[in-house]
């Protein structure tokens, strides 16, 4: 690292930009294409600049430093696979349209990879054979290609992107625990030493099966994903995680089932309206279409389905909305009107934890202009299956304590999986264990977005003139301006060789024909940590120390630079 040639502004290819790119949503998108880091090459595609790449290479090193530190060793596969093994799996189909997948010149299937379970099954299948073997933890640093639906967020979000993949074999669960812990650790060094600010959030397993799988989300108003913090207990967790405990009631005096006729009330809020109750006092009842059949989703009147944790819910299955079709002989459901009463046992009922035994509730009578009340859970119908899958909200109850949650933003930096024997069953890998007798290999997986980082660190560290880098991944460690006059630049280029003898990254800017006022825009917009100036008072020697985050000048000569600079 150290003692890396001054790098000159007049010969860098770096061009920045007045304005923001037409097409960029997001905050880090914007900042990162005029400041020169990236370019994009087609939707979801980008590539790294010069001063990017520098970024890039500092995150990269981290991720290393600290994955070699718990004992993982890099390797490198390839991003090329063959269909088999994820046939063996089943994640060729499961993995749906989000998979790349091509064919090579004699016909056969092949994909990019999205991630690489499959294949480290199989190495470590190929390289250990005996408990003396194991435990071992593997990683790369890789590019992984994934057709993402809404590619829009710049390198948040690309179709092929940057991530250090790694795994876990262990004989046993405690060691599996272990192996899990231990990369917990390194993510926090990881994210500690890049400067993030980051949660670690309870997350749901996904498409990758599997038991215990925590989420490392960094706040951020670009962020995907929300997430729900308790003030008052330690609780975090993705919202799509969120499960509450099913608590039923005593429902035993409550009045019998009765129909009341309810003419124009189309919607839950006419019909709360016209009978003068809340919406929560209603219950809705969303028909779905799993893998062509239909089923029944019972939720609160005032609440909204997630169409994701549904998804997830019956993955791999297909959840699609019905259409008017599907209403054709089905007398049984009469749209705008349907109940879970008398539903019977055609359509299967799922419904949301507060619908639990002993509720009542105002819903539809199964009846044209008819709905019903006082129909009581548990006894005018059965719940085939609770499941969380309403959009959880602001000031919901904290699963553990029961205050009200805070919602925010966030970016999924890094995720980290306790998978079990999920892919050493599909694939078949065991070792032969003290005993002599074969031992099914227990896996985790675990994953840190490296270019996603890399936008998360230019969400967190900016302001309204441009990029702040945190000082370990800035592309330089001073930017310094020469700002135009011959004494200027010979200052600038003679104490940016002293810095640069001193062990310092050193960007100096002595482009000539450019304004000073474009030479400052441009430094404070690539944002590197310390920017050192030659102006108005070189011929004296003495230069101005701007620190680009706090704003703070102070003129000082060069040897006093190279001192506070080198300290
Ligand atoms: P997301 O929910 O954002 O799609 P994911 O759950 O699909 O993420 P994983 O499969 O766990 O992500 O991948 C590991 C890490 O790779 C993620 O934590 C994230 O930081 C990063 N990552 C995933 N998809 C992308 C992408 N399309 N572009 C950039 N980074 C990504
Ligand atoms: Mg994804």
């Amino acid at each position: 690292m150290a003692n890396a040639p001054v790098q000159r502004m007049s010969q860098l290819m770096v061009k920045t930009l007045r304005d923001d790119p037409a097409d960029a949503e997001v905050l880090s998108h914007k900042l990162l294409v005029r400041a020169g880091y990236v370019r994009r090459t087609a939707a979801g595609i980008w590539s790294w600049l010069p001063l990017g790449k520098k970024v890039l290479a500092n995150v990269e090193r981290i991720v290393r430093e600290e994955m070699d530190a718990i004992g993982g060793q890099e390797v490198s596969l390839p991003a090329l696979l063959p269909r088999e093994p994820y046939d063996a799996t089943g994640r060729w189909d499961e993995y749906g349209q989000e998979l790349f997948r091509l064919k090579d010149r004699k016909g056969g299937d092949y994909l990019l990879g999205p991630t690489h379970e499959e294949i480290f099954t199989l190495l470590v299948k190929d390289q250990c054979t005996s408990y003396k073997d194991l435990p071992v933890i593997l990683y790369q640093i890789q590019s992984k290609f994934r057709d993402e639906a809404r590619p829009r967020a710049g390198i948040l979000r690309g179709r092929e992107f940057l991530m250090k993949d790694s795994y876990s074999f262990d004989l046993e669960d405690e060691g599996l625990a272990k192996s899990y812990a231990l990369h917990r650790q390194a993510y926090q060094n990881i994210f500690d030493r890049l400067g993030l600010d980051y949660r670690i959030c309870a997350a749901t397993a996904g498409a990758m099966g599997g038991s215990k799988s925590e989420e490392f989300l960094a706040p951020a108003d670009a962020g995907e994903d929300t997430f729900a913090d308790c003030p008052n207990c330690d609780f975090a967790a993705n919202t799509e995680a969120i499960t509450y405990e099913l608590k039923p009631v005593d429902g035993s005096g409550l009045p019998a089932l009765e129909e009341i006729p309810t003419p124009d009330t189309p919607t839950i809020e006419t019909l709360a309206a016209s009978l003068g109750v809340p919406a929560s006092a209603t219950l809705k009842n969303l028909l779905v279409k799993v893998d062509g059949e239909i089923v029944a989703v019972g939720v609160p009147g005032d609440r909204e389905v997630d169409l994701g944790k549904l998804e997830e819910h019956f993955a791999p299955a297909v959840v699609e909305m019905v259409t008017e079709s599907d209403f054709a002989g089905r007398p049984d459901l009469v749209r705008g009107y349907v109940g879970p009463q008398g539903l019977g046992d055609k359509v299967k009922y799922l419904a949301d934890p507060r619908v639990a035994p002993g509720t009542a509730w105002i819903t539809g009578a199964n009846k044209e202009h008819t709905h019903a009340r006082n129909v009581v859970a548990g006894r005018d119908f059965e719940v085939d299956e609770y499941v969380d899958v309403v959009v959880v909200r602001e000031g919901d109850p904290c699963p553990r304590c029961g205050t009200g949650l805070k919602l925010d933003r966030a970016i999924e930096i890094g995720h980290i999986f306790q998978l079990g024997r999920k892919y050493t069953d599909a694939l078949k890998l065991d070792v032969l264990g003290q005993n002599g007798k074969p031992v099914r290999v227990t896996m985790g997986s675990y994953g840190v977005g490296v270019s996603r980082a890399v936008a998360a660190l230019a969400e967190q560290h900016a302001d309204e003139h441009g990029l702040v880098w945190p000082k370990e991944v800035a592309p330089a460690d001073v930017h310094v301006v020469a700002a135009g006059k011959a004494v200027q630049t010979e200052l600038a280029l003679d104490v940016a060789e002293r810095l640069r003898a001193a062990g310092l990254r050193v960007l100096v800017d002595d482009r000539a024909g450019v304004s000073p006022g474009v030479k400052f825009t441009d430094a404070e917009l690539i944002g590197v940590p310390q920017i050192l100036v030659a102006g108005r008072r070189s011929a004296e020697g003495v230069l101005e120390l701007k620190d680009r985050k706090t704003g703070e000048r102070e003129e000082l000569s060069v040897e006093d630079a190279v001192a506070r600079l080198s300290a």
